[in-house]
């Protein structure tokens, strides 16, 4: 999506001189409790219930993890060496499958600042994008640019080579709701991250 289609479809975070809008952010972005509990990639003793995110991808964003929760249920039993006889065990076992995939490792979804290349404004600054277990999906090519925590993992990967491990699950729950996967930018390749792309 362009500069523009964004601009129209989720309004213009920066006022002219590359400060944050604050009326656009009171308008836009809002607290989404998450469906299930997420840690901060960067400090795992830290549980995380509630992002911020643009009030209009918030119910996809939700939508997807629901998604992703039901796969990990569903692979979890397949896996399950016994089959758990109480939901609390089903639960449990559903948690380990998501935390043994990375997928509740969060680094990041609203957050004022430039995009990893420069090319003006993060979509993270839009609050439209989401990234999820930065060190088992680094990015590939150029060092980032801008701020540690968000997007600036070590980069310890060359061009081309396959480090992600994100699960298949994952991109597709993420895709049904209108989720592009930055593990497919060929020109910007970025596991970790994935943006509204409608
Ligand atoms: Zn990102």
């Amino acid at each position: 999506m362009s500069t523009a289609d964004l601009d129209r479809i989720y309004g213009r975070p920066a006022t002219s001189d590359g400060k944050l809008d604050r009326n656009w952010y009171r308008r836009n972005i809002v607290p989404v409790e998450l469906p299930f509990t997420m840690r901060a990639a960067w400090q795992k003793s830290i549980r995380v219930r509630t992002i911020l995110f643009h009030r209009k991808k918030a119910a996809d964003l939700v939508a997807a993890l629901r998604i992703i929760w039901r796969y990990a249920r569903l692979l979890a039993f397949e896996d399950a060496p016994v089959e758990p006889s109480t939901p609390e065990e089903y639960e449990a076992l559903t948690i380990q499958r998501i935390q043994a995939d990375g997928l509740d490792l969060l680094a990041g979804a609203y957050c004022f600042r430039q995009g990893r290349h420069g090319r003006g404004l993060s979509e993270h600054a839009r609050g439209i994008a989401i990234d999820i277990d930065p060190t088992g999906n680094p990015p590939v090519g150029n060092p980032p640019v801008g701020n540690p925590p968000v997007d600036n993992p070590p980069v310890n990967n060359a061009p081309g080579s396959e480090a992600t491990r994100m699960p298949d699950y994952a991109v597709r729950a993420f895709r049904k709701r209108g989720f592009a996967w930055g593990g497919e930018d060929e020109a910007n390749e970025n596991a970790m991250h994935f943006q509204a792309v409608e």
